[in-house]
């Protein structure tokens, strides 16, 4: 923020950002980008960074959501693959990718395995599972690291389903789907407490991916399923989308339902305006077609500055025991 970036842009990015101006965590030689088209915010601090850095930048552009928008992404997406294939003097080799794709296919079925069993009431899915999922998700794909760590989850969560073990002694009373993104600290304490509390988050819209497996019979199928999927990737797929807020509801409509999720809460960040724009709509399409509240929280995901830990615990608390469970035993 010293060098001027202002602090209403969107913290997921600064923090990150952060350590590459600073050359704390690390330094990159390029930045590849595929927010055009679905956030601006992020696209200019990409931009800035380049620029501030020297270094090249490699954009995929989102266009609309049609057969025709995928047509032209998948376009796109060669030919960044082409650029990318010149500024490092290397071609993409098809086995090594191949591979990689394989061992995304594998662990993707050991995601929606996870996915499925939490649709169970109670759910036997620790709550801590349910982000590990979604950070492997984003980190590790395609390493034989995340197909172990998706099986060890999914192992350990068959043996919960089988006993029926839940942590809280009063049982699961609230099954809470985030609307947007959760918390990112403090998360330990904060994901055990809600569950010790018989609060159970089925998911959240970043860890709720749309994504098909690869077909890894030649290069242009691959290419074809990576497009997709990355179109389609939470965040792009919505904020993105032809009508933010349309898909929006759409999606949530679809993970509420197959999660069997009773509330939902919403939490983002200050600095994304295009969510705050359309969040009264969501929850009104949320109430009026699967009779969910929605709890909206002042916060910001990224940064612990804004609102303590214990203030969102005491209002989530609050909002289960004073509108969730009175909704459930008619008494409100
Ligand atoms: S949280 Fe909002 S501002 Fe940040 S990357 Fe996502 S859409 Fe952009």
């Amino acid at each position: 923020m010293a060098l001027g970036l202002p602090d209403y842009l969107c913290s997921a990015n600064g923090v990150e950002l952060g350590s590459v101006l600073t050359n704390v965590d690390f330094e990159p030689d390029a930045i590849i980008s595929a927010a055009p088209g679905s956030c601006d915010a992020n696209s200019k601090l990409h931009e800035f960074t380049a620029r501030m850095l020297g270094i090249p930048q490699f954009l995929l552009e989102k266009p609309g959501d049609n057969a025709r928008g995928h047509e032209t992404y998948v376009t796109y997406f060669k030919a960044l693959v082409g650029e990318l294939e010149e500024w490092l003097g290397e071609k993409l080799d098809e086995d090594y990718l191949r591979m990689m794709l394989e061992r995304c296919n594998k662990a993707s079925d050991l995601f929606y395995e996870l996915m499925e069993m939490r649709g169970h009431r109670p759910s036997p899915c620790p709550n801590l599972f349910t982000l590990f999922a979604y950070a492997a998700r984003f980190t590790m794909w395609g390493t034989e690291e995340a197909i172990t760590m998706m099986q060890v989850m999914v192992d350990v969560v068959r043996e919960r389903l089988e006993k029926g073990e839940y942590p809280s002694p009063d049982g699961e009373i609230a099954r809470c789907f985030w609307t947007y993104t959760y918390y990112y600290w403090d998360w330990v304490r904060f994901f055990n407490n809600m569950e010790e509390k018989g609060i159970t988050f089925v998911g959240d819209l970043l860890g709720s991916l749309i994504m098909q497996r690869y077909d890894t019979t030649d290069m242009d199928t691959m290419f074809d399923g990576l497009a997709r999927n990355c179109q389609d990737y939470c965040m792009t797929r919505q904020m993105g989308a032809e009508s933010m807020s349309a898909q929006w509801i759409d999606d949530l409509i679809h993970w509420t339902t197959r999660l069997d999720a009773d509330a939902a809460i919403f939490c983002g960040h200050h600095a994304c305006k295009q969510t705050w724009s359309v969040f009264s709509m969501t929850r009104n399409e949320l109430m009026k077609r699967k009779k969910i509240p929605t709890l909206m929280l002042q916060g910001d995901a990224w940064l612990k500055t804004m609102t303590p830990m214990s203030a969102i615990e005491d209002q989530i608390d609050e909002f289960v025991r004073n509108v969730v469970v009175k909704r459930k035993t008619g008494k409100a």
